[in-house]
């Protein structure tokens, strides 16, 4: 069981160390090794994600990701900025599959912009497709028309594109309260007609999972409205960029939110949803929650051991209810701890 380990920019290295010693606290025998990845790969080697990078991002089983990004480098050329090490590894290993839960843990009701009955206990699933439609599709551009410019882009998925990132939507539903919703826009684009027929075939195979479906429109507003409605939701790349955010900040504290981006085998990229906080970095006060539930979503989805993964998300449970927060989750009346303290809470909750 091969990691490698990408601590990134900013307070990326800080919050990888504490999901790395989790992991090792499970001893489990993973073989862990580390890379350069974002600014500090450009700084070492002038590129964003360095030949010695994709070699071992290539040979590994999983990669776990901190945050790449900061200031210094804003002003160099595109092609040399951290975010496009991001890029690059993500096409490299072909990883189509986004998942970001939504969780709010009932301790941190508070924290979200929504009244605490609608949002405490929520456990949504949003699965976005990451390599396809409108983001991708050809033609694109802007030309000439009758004296004017027209913008144009094209939206198109192919059948066998709607149905793996559909299977891995049901086989994640199996593993949680079996309930698929599709979110498509059938009434206007034919694409998405597609999208909603090919989904209903593929569940065919999934007995077990109940799957309905919902127009992108009202699914924005039922995820306001009655979130918890939701257990999985699979959706497009652009509906699914949109809808993601919009389920992330339900939960309103961005320190706690993991992430995953899977390919067709389950090897898999998983990072915390936030970025490289650069205004906090190095004062090690950064919430490593996000990354040591991403380290859970790594067990689970590239090694298949999901009671690890309870193991490690039920000990992430235990120290918020133990009152344990670092700044950003905050409240008063609670114990506010710093980075390294917080992944001693959570190796001490393992046990
Ligand atoms: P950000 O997510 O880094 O920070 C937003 C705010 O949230 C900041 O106030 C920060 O201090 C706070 N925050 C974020 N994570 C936190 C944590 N774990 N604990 C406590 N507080 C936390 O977003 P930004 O400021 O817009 O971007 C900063 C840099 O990160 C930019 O260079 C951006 O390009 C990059 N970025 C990288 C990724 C990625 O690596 N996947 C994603 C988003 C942004």
């Amino acid at each position: 069981m091969k990691i490698c380990v990408l601590p990134g920019d900013g307070i990326g290295p800080e919050i990888t160390a504490q999901a790395v010693r989790v992991l090792q606290a499970l001893d489990l025998k993973f073989e862990m090794e580390e890379a350069l990845l974002g600014g500090c790969a450009v700084d070492a080697t002038g590129n964003p994600y360095p030949e010695a990078t994709q070699k071992l991002a290539r040979q590994a089983d999983a990669i776990l990701l901190g945050a790449v990004g900061g200031p210094q480098w804003d002003s160099l050329p595109r092609e040399k900025r951290p975010e496009r090490g991001l890029l690059g590894i993500r096409k490299d290993l072909n990883l189509f599959a986004n998942l970001r839960p939504a969780i709010l843990y009932p301790e941190l009701a508070n924290a979200s912009t929504l009244k605490s009955e609608i949002v405490a206990g929520l456990d949504i699933l949003i699965i976005r497709e990451l390599t396809g439609d409108i983001y991708f599709g050809q033609p694109r551009g802007v030309r000439e028309e009758n004296g004017e410019r027209v913008g144009f882009n094209t939206m198109v998925y192919s059948e066998s594109e709607i149905r793996r990132i559909g299977r891995v939507a049901f086989e994640a539903a199996r593993k949680r309260d079996k309930r698929v919703c599709s979110v498509d826009k059938m009434n206007v684009l034919e694409c998405t007609q597609l999208w909603r027929d090919v989904m209903v075939e593929v569940s065919k195979d999934y007995p077990d999972v109940a799957l309905s479906h919902m127009l992108v429109d009202n699914a924005a507003m039922q995820l306001v409205k009655a979130p918890k409605q939701f257990d999985v939701m699979v959706t497009g790349n652009m509906f699914g960029d949109i809808l993601s955010d919009e389920a992330s900040m339900l939960t309103g504290s961005i320190g706690m939110l993991p992430s995953a981006s899977l390919d067709e085998n389950n090897k898999g990229l998983y990072e915390p949803s936030h970025g490289s906080a650069p205004d906090i970095a190095g004062k090690g006060i950064a919430n490593p929650l996000a990354t040591i539930l991403s380290a859970a979503m790594l067990l689970r989805y590239t090694f298949g051991l999901e009671e690890a993964a309870l193991r490690v998300e039920a000990a992430v449970k235990k120290v918020l209810a133990q009152g344990y927060r670092t700044g950003d989750i905050y409240e008063r009346g609670t114990t506010k701890v710093g980075t390294q303290e917080m992944g001693d809470a959570v190796i001490a909750a393992l046990a």
